[in-house]
């Protein structure tokens, strides 16, 4: 007769054989995304070389870690990741020091992320639950930084976790281009919530010149020096945006918004993970979006030392100047 222990271990054993099939049955869904050209030096529309920047002395940029997700297996978060590795994306914003003003690309997670939160039913608040909230306008003020010195908010897109804390800097410029407002405007809960976005008093239009660059076929000179050019990345979004910042030292890097969550979506290329994308309706447009993944995963093959930023991808961030530390 068998002891209750071997019983034990047998029923243990089972259940992870089972488990271990499912994961792998689901897993099997997800297959990289073809990259048009691949293997050849030279794919379409990319240029040969990198745009020139006359960054001004005193750029930089600081990253503002505001909260994190309570988590996912990566193997959710996109095609091809790990059952084993669970992540924590981090909901951030960050700070650009320019000599003609201040900006935040996003704001994460602010001071009344609560009461903006509680309007989502049960299971959209365990899915998009978040914790160790830290509002930058809280950590700009310990550094003796008022509100007001932001002068422009560039939000990557419009969704909750990139423009909870609007109402916390009342007197800066929101640059949204009409395409995505509209879109947040018609949108709802969990994606968007109307609470962040419609008490913001100075509105500016923005609209993309058809100037190319990187390979878009437009972009967006901010300050007219080269140092921070937004380019369009629609797809998650309808009007989402990426930024590159060129710095004085000469590093470059580019702000890639929620194209994917993970720096391995962008390095396979790989769109989020078959399963999550049956519970969840998380992209806009979503063949827009594979495209805009497979363009990243091509300029980051064209320009290894060009550094791309997911904007929730906690390995990346990490390596970053948190506030009040730059680099500029
Ligand atoms: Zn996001």
């Amino acid at each position: 007769m068998k002891t209750w222990k071997q019983r034990g271990l047998r029923w243990l054993a089972g259940t992870v054989v089972v488990l271990g099939a499912l994961a792998t049955g689901i897993s099997a869904m997800d297959s990289p995304l073809p990259v048009p050209g691949a293997g050849t030096s030279s794919p379409t529309n990319l240029p040969s070389e990198r745009p020139t920047a006359h960054p001004p002395q005193g750029l930089a940029f600081s990253v503002i870690p505001t909260s994190q997700s309570k988590g996912a297996f990566e193997a959710l978060l996109v095609g091809g990741g790990s059952w084993l590795r669970y992540r924590h994306p981090a909901h951030v914003a960050v700070l650009v020091r320019h000599p003609q003003g201040n900006l935040l690309f996003d704001t994460g997670l602010g001071r009344q992320v609560a009461a903006q939160f509680a309007v989502n039913g049960f299971m959209d608040r365990q899915f998009f639950g978040y914790e160790h909230v830290n509002p930058a306008v809280d950590q700009l003020a310990q550094a003796g930084w008022t509100p007001d010195r932001i002068k422009l908010i560039v939000p990557s897109h419009m969704h909750w976790d990139h423009i909870s804390a609007l109402p916390d800097f009342p007197d800066a410029q929101v640059w949204a281009s009409t395409t995505e407002r509209e879109h947040a405007r018609q949108g709802h809960a969990p994606a968007f919530l109307a609470s962040q976005f419609e008490g913001v008093r100075h509105w500016h239009d923005l609209q993309f010149a058809p100037t190319p660059y990187m390979g878009y076929a437009q972009s967006l000179d901010l300050f007219g020096d080269g140092a921070v050019v937004l380019v369009p990345l629609s797809g998650h979004t309808a009007g989402q945006v990426g930024m590159f910042l060129n710095l004085p030292s000469g590093q470059r890097y580019f702000f890639t918004g929620d194209t994917t969550w993970t720096m391995e979506g962008l390095q396979w290329p790989a769109d989020r993970s078959w399963a999550l994308r049956q519970l969840v309706h998380v992209d806009h447009d979503v063949p827009a979006n594979q495209a805009a993944i497979v363009r990243v995963h091509q300029l980051m093959q064209r320009f290894p030392d060009l550094k791309v930023v997911p904007a929730h991808d906690e390995n990346v961030l990490k390596t970053l100047p948190h506030f009040p530390a730059f680099q500029g």
